[in-house]
């Protein structure tokens, strides 16, 4: 008798590639995130605005990871060019297969977020810091990078029934989506609770309806119907081949 997990839709083995790809993006982000720390020491003192900007930096990467999220799973196609196979075949491919995610590599599974965050970075490094008000705009945009960066894995550990005890820690402290506040994500038709990064925003976003709202607002302006496609998926997953070069997200 096979094995269920054979039967579910998996991703497929990232090209050679697109793993150069992916390494080449985080070994980047990590060189703008040193470049910044250096930068940052070295120009910044103890201002009394660095805390709550970081706050607002790693809210504001919270609700993109909700917004990039809620696209995925929501509109368009899977065989639109590049951002199908690559964003929204995967996200779709996890609902019907949370646990793939856990087979997933470090660099398949940070690689494309990794990328996503370069401009940020890199926009940061960029900024004189001559004055105080560009002095905390370079701090919100590599503290939006720099939160947005471990996106994924911030995901791949929401969905781990043992992480690593620091992990733990800061998913119990509220500091990173922890596995409850995901879960409610998972339950179809994974409609609500997309922010996955700190997952502050999935609350206040459920209660003021706000993906509920843009979605009755794009329908109106369209006529595109939500989700089409990831209802048919979740009809008929064996329709769901693995995703080539797709990255491990969802
Ligand atoms: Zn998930
Ligand atoms: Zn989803």
């Amino acid at each position: 008798m096979p094995d269920r997990r054979d039967t579910l839709p998996q991703h497929g083995a990232t090209s050679l590639a697109t793993q150069l790809f992916e390494t080449a993006a985080l070994a980047c982000a990590a060189g703008l995130l040193a470049c910044l720390a250096v930068q940052f020491s070295a120009a910044l003192g103890a201002r009394w605005w660095l805390a709550p900007v970081l706050l607002l930096a790693a809210a504001a990467a919270d609700f993109a990871s909700g917004l990039v999220h809620w696209f995925a799973d929501t509109w368009g196609s899977e065989r639109m060019p590049v951002l199908g196979p690559r964003l929204l075949r995967p996200f779709r491919v996890h609902h019907l297969n949370p646990g793939d995610l856990l087979e997933r590599n470090f660099i398949d599974t940070n690689g494309d977020v990794a990328f996503g965050a370069l401009p940020f970075l890199a926009g940061a490094l960029l900024v004189p810091l001559e004055e105080e008000f560009l002095q905390a705009l370079a701090v919100f945009l590599g503290g939006f990078g720099a939160c947005a960066l471990p996106t994924n894995q911030i995901h791949k550990w929401a969905h781990q029934p043992d992480p690593p005890a620091p992990v733990r820690w800061l998913q119990r402290l509220g500091l990173i989506l922890g596995r409850t506040g995901h879960d409610q994500h998972h339950c179809v038709p994974h409609a609500t609770h997309y922010c996955i990064t700190t997952g502050w925003c999935n609350r206040p976003l459920a209660a003021i309806g706000f993906f509920p709202a843009l979605e009755w607002l794009i329908t109106k302006l369209t006529g595109a119907q939500p989700r089409h496609e990831d209802l048919a998926l979740a009809d008929a997953p064996q329709a769901a081949l693995p995703v080539r070069g797709g990255p491990a997200v969802g």
